[in-house]
């Protein structure tokens, strides 16, 4: 018997949404802005998928995915523009509609039939089909799954997209999220061929110089306080840096201060907003802060973009994640 017919009970995706996806002709599929690994992973994968199953999909997100996942299998297919006549979108790894960033705002796709694919506990099911499944460690796994009801076989190349997915979501299998079924999941990726050891290095490993440089000056800010870990990821520390702004991976490095629970990284926009990102240790719940200040995520890992300046909104936030740590 093969690994994949072994595995254990699936996360089973409606019977709605399988036949919305076997009725559509050409799909529009979109991951979330600022995407990550499992962003990028499901949306490559969910399109492989899909055109297995003799569609012609539109792989689509607003912002550029990070370089750091160019070696992903058709990673220059995805756009940020949709000239295509499409017929139906299928949202991935995304927690509410303003996630889909201006891509949903192009031609008539807000009058489409709307399919949502996603793990988060925030997830206000925003779609008209929506398929949402807090317990899976990264939308790649429900993609497994989901490849599994449509009779897909996940060639080495889908398998490199899933596995970049979990690998990153779980943090190389570091969350409570990574259960024994992602193991075994792993496992039969990898015996398609995919290269876990490369993928794990270059998805969670390869960072640019720059980047590090941005990680040194955002950790010369870092304050400890009342259990809560705070850096600033300020326009000017960034000058310098090109189209750097995101100091990715940082707010789960600084977790690792044995002084904090909570994990918080400020990061100052172009815009003047601030993005946050949180970590926390087991037992919080940072998606309730990140939820009340309109944002999402999971009880451990969560972000949301607020108004500025800095100080203000440093202040506002932090007093919610002292408040949230006193419960
Ligand atoms: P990040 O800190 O950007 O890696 O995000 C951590 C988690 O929170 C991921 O699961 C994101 O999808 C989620 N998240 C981050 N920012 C937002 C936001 N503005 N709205 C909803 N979910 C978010
Ligand atoms: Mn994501
Ligand atoms: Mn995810």
């Amino acid at each position: 018997m093969s690994l994949l017919s072994a595995m254990p009970a699936p996360f089973s995706p409606p019977a709605d949404l399988l036949d919305r996806v076997r009725m559509s002709r050409r799909p529009l599929l979109i991951a979330h802005i600022s995407p990550d690994g499992d962003a990028i992973g499901s949306l490559l994968a969910a399109g492989s998928i899909l055109y297995h199953l003799g569609k012609d999909p539109v792989l689509a997100c607003q912002d550029t995915p990070p370089a750091s996942l160019s070696f992903l299998p058709r990673y220059d297919r995805i756009t940020n523009q949709v000239h295509e006549e499409v017929d139906l979108v299928i949202a991935l790894d995304s927690s509410d509609r303003e996630r889909l960033g201006n891509i949903y705002d192009q031609g008539r796709i807000r009058s489409l039939p709307l399919v949502v694919i996603d793990h988060h506990i925030t997830n206000t099911l925003f779609g008209d089909c929506n398929w949402i499944e807090p317990r899976a460690c990264a939308t790649a796994e429900m993609i497994f799954d989901l490849a599994q009801a449509l009779e897909v076989t996940i060639d080495t190349q889908i398998a490199t997209c899933l596995l970049t997915g979990i690998v990153t979501d779980t943090r190389g299998f570091r969350t409570s999220s990574t259960t024994p079924r992602v193991m075994r999941i792993v496992s039969a990726l990898m015996e398609t061929g995919a290269d876990l050891p490369t993928i794990a290095d270059l998805a969670l490993e390869a960072r640019s110089t720059e980047l590090i440089q941005l990680w040194g000056r955002a950790i010369a800010t870092i304050t400890v306080h009342q259990g809560v870990i705070s850096a600033d990821n300020t326009l000017e520390m960034r000058v310098d840096l090109g189209r750097l702004i995101r100091a990715e991976g940082l707010a789960s490095f600084l977790l690792g201060s044995r002084d904090a629970q909570i994990a918080v990284v400020f990061t100052e926009l172009p815009d003047q907003r601030i993005e946050c990102s949180f970590r926390a240790q087991p037992g919080q719940d940072v998606a309730a802060v990140a939820y009340a200040f309109g944002g999402g995520g999971h009880a451990l890992a969560a972000g949301c973009t607020v108004d500025g300046p800095l100080e203000a909104a440093r202040e506002r936030v932090l007093a919610r994640l002292y408040e949230s740590l006193r419960r």
